[in-house]
């Protein structure tokens, strides 16, 4: 619910599209790179809509031994769970997976077009650590014929089950993950967190029955298991050792055990002890009390997201995939962010919402700029750039919570920029020159006002129950919504200069340029023609944007333009369009505090989910011809210990450049299920 990877793909599609001669000290660190570094390959290969990046890990060498131990022990123990993610995604994604290693490394036949095909096909699965797309949730299309893979696996000498054939060419299974309101949302879901046969109405009632409704701190129900029917009754199959998944979870905790003999300090021990328990039982108290110790170990420099996080992709919200980060702090950069929190109640006291929505006390979010080291699961290769855990809304009130911005993946973002964009979708060239100038920074506090005051602001009224329950299906979109809508509001706040945040509001109103363009157009080239938007942020971000279009038509505070056949919407009047954003935050945090269901569905289908068929047409007709691919994601560096012996003396830290081979050394390292 607190991620926000996809806003960052594609609204840094366009912010990263601009060469920022003003990048200031957040970049600090890039420009004390070494010279080789300037011809750092960012960017290794694009096929289909994705783009293959690398990332670099500034001031790996600046650690000491210790920290670096505790970063590749913990880095190891997210790949070891790497499998459980494919098989969560989908019953079959294991053993297709394994099928497709094998021909790879097995076949030597022709390398002709259905090779090259079915290797395209083979990344795709790889990209999206499964058959469905990994941001669609749509089943990938093979092109290539079902006899041609029955070939290859029979000359690799391997095989695949009848099902998990059939399924890559046939219309089973289409969608890892539906939004259709229409359908059941379960059994028209491929995920692997329920049986197939259990329908959304079924596990909705199994839950709220065990749900007690009035205890105030609810654990987390039905987060890390799957639900199955045995002997016609629902049962949960608890991700533990011993249970489910058991295989990988031992291997997982091998490696905190090796971290916390290496933690910074008794706080972060003290956490991954709790964690490890946590995956030994199963037990969801003492995930809550893990959560606790994690948010309360504000020291490390080291520090790691590893679990059962994130819920977007159990249609009901109840289940959580597997991802890991390990990072390292970006000490700088983080002092700079830091007057965010350290002002977080002027943010609260000054917001727009209604004064019975307001938190009295916005209790500590710590903000962290940081460089990822490694990552494995969810995070993967598709990655966030901000991330705000943990997730359950009592310990966030009571303990806080931690927010990071993943700068080095930013940064990569951004030197792999793909050009043109900007030059084709800006109206003039004076909104042209303000995103080149202000671009970098206006996205990063965006990204920072999202994550930091965003998701910490507001309260419920009381007795109204969470928004997963009250707002169900809507509750993400609309969440994303209120976020983006705090960092909109605040980004032309004098007050975000007057800190010494940015150096003008240009920088603002170069962030709604941004946000307008994006949402009404650009993001649209991530659909293909026919679809309509499921995703949670692209949903938000058109409905703001579309909202806001509406809002704003009396007095044309937004315009649309056309010119030559070329569709601009143009924004007339920045502060008008701020004070629209207020009246959108405002309502949203009211149908948030209030569990106002229909008022939330009313808006997310009105203005989040239909595409204009022209104006998308025009959208891909105009970006088709820059080929840049739409989504990205990374190589993971490798980090490599230097023995004397038995003793590890040091870790380097490699930056491989062949994605395919990554990916098969993955699957013959951390093959646990
Ligand atoms: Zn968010």
């Amino acid at each position: 619910m607190k991620k926000i990877s996809l806003w960052a793909a594609s609204v840094l599609l366009l912010a990263a599209a601009c060469k920022n001669p003003d990048v200031k000290e957040i970049k600090a660190e890039e420009a004390s790179m070494s010279e080789e570094n300037n011809d750092f390959q960012w960017q290794t290969e694009q096929f289909a809509d994705l783009r293959i990046l690398r990332y670099q890990v500034p001031g790996w060498e600046k650690l000491s031994l210790q920290q670096k131990k505790l970063a590749y022990f913990l880095t190891q123990a997210g790949l070891e769970g790497r499998d459980i993610l494919w098989d969560q995604q989908y019953r079959h994604n294991l053993e297709i997976r394994k099928a497709l290693e094998t021909i790879l490394k097995n076949y030597e036949g022709p390398k002709d077009e259905n090779w090259s095909n079915f290797e395209v096909y083979a990344k795709r699965v790889f990209f999206s650590n499964g058959i469905h797309h990994h941001y669609s949730h749509a089943k990938i299309e093979a092109d290539f014929e079902q006899d041609y893979l029955v070939q290859l696996l029979k000359e690799s000498r391997t095989s695949l089950s009848e099902e998990a054939l059939a399924v890559i060419f046939n219309d089973q299974d289409m969608k890892g993950v539906s939004k259709d309101p229409n359908k059941d949302l379960l059994l028209s879901s491929a995920i692997n967190f329920y049986d197939p046969d259990i329908s959304a109405e079924e596990a909705t009632a199994f839950y709220k029955a065990m749900t007690d409704t009035s205890d105030p701190e609810p654990i987390s129900y039905g987060l890390n298991s799957k639900l199955v029917r045995e002997d016609e009754k629902l049962v949960e199959k608890t991700w533990k050792v011993g249970g489910m998944y058991g295989s990988a979870i031992e291997k997982i905790i091998y490696w905190l055990g090796k971290a916390q003999e290496v933690a910074e300090n008794a706080q972060q021990a003290k956490a991954l002890g709790l964690l490890i328990e946590y995956y030994k039982t199963g037990d969801l108290n003492t995930w809550d009390a893990y959560n606790i110790a994690w948010v309360q170990d504000t020291g490390s420099t080291v520090d790691y997201i590893n679990s059962f996080i994130e819920v977007y992709h159990d249609p009901l919200g109840y289940k959580a995939t597997y991802e890991t980060v390990v990072q390292v702090k970006d000490l700088d950069a983080s002092e700079k962010m830091a007057v965010i929190s350290d002002n977080i109640q002027y943010f609260e006291d000054n917001s727009p919402i209604m004064d019975a929505h307001k938190k009295e006390k916005v209790v500590g979010v710590s903000y962290r700029m940081i460089n990822v080291v490694g990552e494995a699961g969810a995070t993967t290769p598709a990655t966030p750039i901000g991330v705000n855990l943990p997730n359950a809304n009592w310990i966030r009130a009571a303990h806080g919570s931690k927010s990071i911005s993943l700068t080095n993946i930013e940064g990569a973002y951004e030197n792999a920029r793909g050009e043109g964009f900007l030059e084709e979708f800006a109206f003039s060239a004076e909104e042209l020159e303000r995103a080149k100038k202000y671009g970098a920074v206006s996205s990063k506090m965006h990204t920072a006002l999202h994550e930091v005051v965003g998701h910490a602001s507001g309260k419920l009224e009381p007795g109204v129950a969470t928004p997963k329950e009250t707002l169900m299906n809507y509750s993400s979109t609309l969440e994303e919504a209120r976020a983006d809508l705090v960092a909109l509001y605040f980004i032309m706040d004098q007050k975000v200069v007057d800190l010494g945040l940015m150096e003008s509001l240009d920088a603002g109103k170069a962030e709604y340029d941004n946000y307008i363009r994006n949402g009404l157009m650009l993001q649209l080239r991530r659909l293909k023609v026919g679809e309509v938007i499921e995703e949670d942020h692209m949903r938000n971000r058109q409905l703001i944007a579309a909202w806001a279009f509406e809002m704003g038509a009396e007095n044309n505070v937004i315009e649309r333009k056309v010119i030559e056949g070329k569709t601009y919407f143009v924004i007339n009047d920045y502060e008008a369009l701020r004070e629209i954003f207020g009246e959108q935050l405002r309502e949203i945090q009211r149908i948030k505090s209030q569990g106002d269901y229909e008022a939330g569905k009313n808006l997310v289908e009105t203005y989040g989910v239909q595409v204009d068929a022209d104006l998308h047409a025009e959208v891909l007709k105009r970006t088709e011809k820059l080929n840049i691919a739409p989504y990205a994601g990374f190589i993971q560096p490798e980090m490599k210990p230097v023995y004397d012996g038995e003793e590890i003396i040091d870790i380097e830290i490699h930056y491989p450049t062949d994605f395919l081979e990554q990916m098969l050394m993955y699957g013959e390292t951390y093959s646990n299920l």
